[in-house]
């Protein structure tokens, strides 16, 4: 029987009703969840409530980064372990994931030159794992690659290299690589509620096939809640007072015609007006512009792009390019939501939470997954399943997938670069 048909996959899953693992949720985080712990020899079940991808990680800007930005906001943590995944994930998956070349356009010469130091910086980090040098470009260059790209005042441009790759594709790629793996990965398999033991300790869910209405109870040794934005729901079902821990921040982007943008490059804009980074990226023969971030206060698996973002997105992207673009040249919008850390603090603005990934455990040993990014997705898997043998819910088993040799670098030189450059920055965010 073909592994990869429906009919294969829930005959395992009348057949077993004891796993290791079962994973709650079909996205970036699920997927890698369920590959980490298939390959470490895990009996491994990944429920997912629509389709794979079919939440946030179908809709993302579609790229392997390190963060410029989190650089610029001094995480240098955060952005080494991005840089270390995306090298990685271009070994790994090369044939999704590809170098992009991108020029921060600069106005006045104090950004050339700051932005040429942080990209130095962020190539030094990336190391052996590096997809390219940047370098700094003059005003004709500049314009000879981005030909629609406003020029009276421009002094020059910073060219940097980092990852642009197909989200919804990699994630369909790794559903595979799981079944091929001996890991039962199901979509249209729905999470309703979660069982317990006497002693309150979670041990299974209950799942419903939402194509034939049958509910299924599985056992487990340990259940993994990779909700994303739904990340509250599935708390809640262990806990109905548990407080929401997530909070959704709603990306929006643009697809325009690629007359915006003809050729290879992309443009990276580092400080919109309300000091967010913007994207204008090509992408099969279109050119995809985003992205927003606005707090919500609920979610939905149909986002909605708000009307101001769009213009938002139209006013930002016209203060740059030559050629006008309005409202009737957009092709399509697509909008997704990041599980953001709920701010403790109403106060706090979106750009401030913090990006990297949390594992929680709750008082049930039910195990939450929430935050990072698509780029880092293995290690968030990692640390997950780690997590799990660390609070006595798997026997020890090591990791199984190629990794490579850490990034050599010499930390008091790291530490030196960071230091002037964070300098720099500060000085630079206080004019
Ligand atoms: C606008 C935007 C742009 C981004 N751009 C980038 C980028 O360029 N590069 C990058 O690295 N990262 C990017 N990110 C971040 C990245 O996309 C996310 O961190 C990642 O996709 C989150 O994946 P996830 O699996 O946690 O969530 P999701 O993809 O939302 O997956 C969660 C899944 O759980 C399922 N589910 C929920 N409840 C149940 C249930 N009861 N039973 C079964 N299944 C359930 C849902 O259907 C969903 O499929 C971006 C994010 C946004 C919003």
């Amino acid at each position: 029987m073909n592994i990869f048909k429906r009919a294969s996959l829930i005959k395992q899953l009348q057949e077993n009703s004891n796993w290791d693992v079962i994973v709650i949720g079909g996205g970036a985080t699920g997927l890698g969840v369920a590959l980490d712990s298939t390959t470490r020899g895990y009996k491994t079940l990944l429920l997912e409530q629509v389709d794979f991808a079919k939440g946030t990680s179908s809709r993302s800007t579609k790229l392997v980064h390190g963060g410029v930005r989190y650089l610029a906001q001094g995480n240098i943590d955060l952005v080494k372990e991005a840089l270390y995944e995306r090298g990685l994930l271009l070994k790994n998956a090369s044939h999704l994931v590809k170098d992009q070349s991108f020029i921060i356009p600069n106005y006045n010469w104090w950004d050339n030159f700051f932005y040429t130091i942080g990209l130095k910086v962020y190539d030094f980090l990336a190391g052996k794992l590096s997809f390219g040098k940047s370098t700094r470009i003059n005003k004709d260059e500049t314009t000879s690659r981005l030909e629609t790209l406003k020029s009276e005042t421009l002094k020059g441009g910073v060219v940097y290299h980092d990852g642009q790759f197909d989200d919804a594709r990699l994630a369909v790629n790794i559903a595979q690589t799981c079944i091929e793996k001996g890991a039962t990965v199901l979509n249209h398999c729905k999470v309703k509620e979660l069982l317990k033991n006497q002693e309150g300790i979670v041990n299974g869910v209950i799942a419903e096939d939402t194509e034939t209405n049958i509910s299924y109870t599985l056992k487990a040794k340990v259940i993994i809640n990779a909700t994303g934005v739904f990340t509250d729901e599935i708390l809640q079902m262990d806990n109905t007072n548990a407080k929401n821990i997530v909070r959704p921040s709603q990306g929006v982007h643009l697809v325009l015609d690629q007359s915006f943008l003809p050729g290879n490059d992309a443009i990276m804009i580092p400080k919109t007006s309300d000091g967010r980074v913007l994207f204008l990226v090509p992408w099969h023969n279109k050119v995809i512009v985003g992205t927003t971030d606005t707090l919500l206060d609920s979610h939905s698996l149909e986002p909605k792009p708000l009307e101001k973002e769009i213009d938002f997105i139209l006013e930002t992207a016209n203060r740059y390019l030559n050629k006008k673009v309005n409202r009737e040249d957009v092709l399509s919008v697509f909008a997704g939501l990041r599980p953001l850390a709920a701010p403790k603090d109403d106060s706090e603005k979106t750009k401030e939470i913090s990006r990297s990934h949390k594992i929680i455990v709750s008082n049930s040993k039910l195990l939450t997954i929430t935050g990072g990014k698509w780029t880092t997705y293995r290690r968030m898997a990692q640390d997950t399943i780690n997590k799990a043998i660390i609070i006595g819910k798997l026997p020890k088993k090591e990791v199984k997938q190629n990794i490579y040799p850490s990034m050599e670098t010499s930390k008091m030189l790291i530490d030196l670069i960071i230091y002037i450059f964070m300098e720099v920055t500060r000085r630079q965010l206080n004019n």
